[in-house]
């Protein structure tokens, strides 16, 4: 057997992975032209300037129409866009919202920024939200859920719809990580009452910031845009509806996007399709490899085949011991690998943990709920379990049919070679 590199072997690649920033490392001369052109009409504001590109009003368009979507508003982060979401949706002091234990602290953090109060749900071994958990977190005071698409991998929204439906709540689909994602063909984002997207660099495509909101339904949209832009409606012409009567004001936020980062959102938005593309056909390559000689891998539940994005490689390995371990092993071989979110689940954070907004006291937490929400540590115990034990591979569209050799070849040598195979009962 090889020696493994943390024995002093040789590594299975000479170099670390390319870094896995799908937009970033295909940005180039369509992005710079866009944004050149941008400046060169002194014009970087979306809703007035001498010679206005609309740069981020063709984004939205595009956005709309490519997701099959009548309504698309731009942004300027996706923590903006969940807040946006959520205020579109009324959610506010006295109300708590679902949010799966697995996900970036964005999720729940936009929740408190809007004065609501999380609720974690489970997770299976897809990774994301179990739809048989919503029953247990639920009751009256909550209004609605937030489901997540785990790095590529889909939610599964039929029963996730179906049990919201059942109560009368709303989803919102947080599509951060995942833009391109489909479930049952259908774009992850609409198929709950509202999507949101990032754009920033740690995402599928970039400008380093950005987001946006998508939804059907012409009133949350309205509600949204003016959230987004003090209570303003400035686009009544664009959409056939906003008004401007008293009832209809109220205040709002600047989440507005700039024309610079749509004009560079536009060429990133271009390049969705391809990149995609590549990425999913590295990750059957890196997939049937690993099936083939190590078959007693175990990998996260795929939600949906042809929907998935396949922009990581999800891997359960029997023990946290042994995922630890693994991590370890590959980096020496220069295949970095990574848990999410450091392995535990979000409702950890501190922030969450102990209940901690910027307000005085502990608002909003301190509603008098009739179900009073406190947090454990094992209040989701698949996830901790879960979370502990998942090591995810990055795969880079870019990925050359050499890197992906290697890679294969330092997996099977560090599966074998630490013996993780024994440990699988
Ligand atoms: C990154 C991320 C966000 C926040 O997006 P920003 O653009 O960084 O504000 C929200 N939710 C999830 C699941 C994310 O991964």
């Amino acid at each position: 057997m090889e020696t493994l590199a943390i024995h002093g072997g040789k590594p299975a690649r000479s170099t670390p992975l390319p870094p896995n920033y799908p937009g970033a490392v295909v940005m180039g001369e369509e992005e710079a032209g866009a944004l050149a052109a941008v400046i060169r009409a002194q014009s970087p504001f979306r809703y007035y300037g001498p010679n206005a590109p609309q740069a981020v009003q063709s984004l939205e368009d595009r956005i709309a129409g490519d997701i099959g979507v009548p309504y698309a508003l731009a942004v300027s982060s996706g923590t903006a866009a969940l807040i946006v979401a959520l205020k579109a949706l009324g959610i506010g002091y006295g109300d708590k919202v679902i949010v799966p234990a697995n996900t970036f602290v964005a999720t729940a953090g936009a929740v408190v920024c809007c004065n609501a109060v999380p609720v974690f749900a489970d997770i299976d071994d897809s990774l994301g939200l179990d739809p048989g958990d919503l029953e247990r977190v639920y009751d009256d005071e909550v209004k609605a859920i937030i489901c997540v698409p785990i790095l590529g991998n889909p939610c599964e929204m039929d029963p996730i719809m179906a049990f919201a439906r059942s109560q009368g709540i709303p989803v919102i689909e947080d599509v951060a990580q995942s833009c391109g994602a489909k479930y049952k063909g259908h774009w992850c984002g609409t198929y709950g009452d509202i999507g949101t997207f990032s754009f920033q660099m740690n995402k599928i495509i970039t400008a380093g910031e950005g987001g946006a909101v998508v939804t059907s339904a012409p009133g949350l949209f309205e509600r949204a845009v003016r959230y987004h832009d003090q209570g303003l409606f400035r686009d009544k012409e664009r959409y056939g509806f906003g008004s401007d009567d008293a009832d209809s004001a109220f205040a709002g936020q600047n989440y507005r996007m700039s024309e610079l980062i749509g004009a560079v959102l536009s060429e990133q938005w271009n390049k969705l399709g391809a990149l995609n593309r590549m990425t999913k056909a590295n990750w059957h390559s890196v997939h049937s490899r690993l099936i083939t000689e190590l078959p007693a891998l175990r990998h996260r539940r795929i939600i949906d085949e042809d929907g998935h994005l396949g922009s990581n490689y999800g891997m359960i390995l029997p023990t946290k011991e042994a995922a630890a371990a693994f991590n370890h092993a590959l980096a020496a071989e220069n295949i970095g690998t990574f848990l999410l979110y450091c392995g535990k689940p979000v409702y950890m954070a501190p922030q969450f943990f102990r209940q901690r907004s910027a307000e005085r006291g502990s608002f909003p937490f301190d509603y008098p709920f009739a179900q009073p929400v406190r947090y454990t540590e094992a209040m989701c115990p698949r996830a901790v379990d879960l979370m502990s034990r998942t090591v995810y591979l990055p795969i880079s569209p870019l990925l050359t049919e050499t890197d992906i050799e290697e890679i294969a070849a330092g997996m099977i040598k560090v599966y074998r070679g630490l013996c993780i195979e024994s440990l699988v009962e």
